[in-house]
């Protein structure tokens, strides 16, 4: 007689990454396949690093395009590092719409450079990081 343990066990799902699996615990802990604490709570907001639009996503998984600019690499600061710091003008341009009082925002949109890109300028370029002006 197996079915007695059988029934025992639960099917969870993952809210993360949609992985399926049994378990004879109440709740468990951890997705087995992404290792999420939070495998059920539903995804949060996700904010594109390369033009800062944000939106609610339904899927289970982690998009792969940003539904408003399309990149592939919204959620990737490091491809970003791997292209190498970007060129004296464009530090020369951001450092001088920050000082005229553009947002992170709008310097993104701007010169049409990643987010991360303009956030990483502004850091090494003004004294005040603290209250980021986004
Ligand atoms: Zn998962
Ligand atoms: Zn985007």
């Amino acid at each position: 007689m197996t079915e007695g343990t059988e029934s025992l066990r639960k099917t969870y799902t993952c809210l993360r990454c949609g992985k399926q699996w049994n378990s004879h615990m109440d709740t468990p802990r951890r997705c087995p396949a992404c290792s999420s604490y939070f495998w059920n709570e539903p995804p949060r907001d996700f904010v594109c690093l390369k033009c800062g639009h944000s939106w609610k996503a339904r899927v289970l998984e982690v998009p792969n395009i940003c539904p408003k600019c399309k990149s592939t690499g919204w959620n990737d600061a490091r491809s970003e590092m791997s292209s190498g710091n970007p060129d004296q003008e464009t530090v020369e341009r951001v450092s001088k719409l920050y000082k005229d009082g553009a947002g992170v925002v709008s310097i993104t949109m701007e010169l049409k450079i990643s987010m991360s890109s303009v956030i990483r300028i502004i850091r090494s370029n003004t004294d005040n990081v603290v209250g980021l002006r986004m």
